[in-house]
């Protein structure tokens, strides 16, 4: 399935910007329409991506955005759900601006308690004499 090479690329964008033994809790990306994504088989293929990279239970949301057009003849820029939507000055034509993007907008994390126990901060406690 389509979705689960995505949701692989996706899980590999997160893991190079997660903090070592930090646990993912939630993230947000942006896919373009050029990826034709299925929102419920992306969120199944999610689901299994980031059981299998550690982060059992880590939620993704999802932002679709629209095609991006743009007349040839105009020049004019607009946004549609369909990629051959003609533009309003008749033109036949009408270029996409991208649609391939996928990006990672942001992501919550906690750092993992076994992690932060590992470097510990001396308490500044006076030594009194032995
Ligand atoms: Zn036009």
């Amino acid at each position: 399935m389509h979705e689960l090479s995505v949701a692989d690329a996706l899980v590999e964008l997160v893991r190079r910007r997660l903090p070592a033994g930090a646990l993912l809790r939630r993230v947000t990306v942006r896919i373009g329409p050029l990826h034709a994504i299925a929102p419920e088989a992306m969120q199944w293929a999610w689901k299994s991506a980031a059981e299998e990279a550690g982060w059992s239970g880590a939620q993704l949301e999802l932002d679709l955005p629209p095609w991006q057009l743009r007349c040839l003849s105009c020049g004019r820029r607009w946004q549609s759900a369909l990629v051959d939507e003609l533009c309003t000055c008749g033109a036949i034509g009408a270029m996409l601006e991208d649609g391939a993007e996928m990006l990672l907008l942001s992501f919550e994390y906690d750092e993992a308690e076994m992690v932060s126990a590992s470097t510990p901060s001396a308490p500044a406690q006076p030594q009194g004499p032995v």
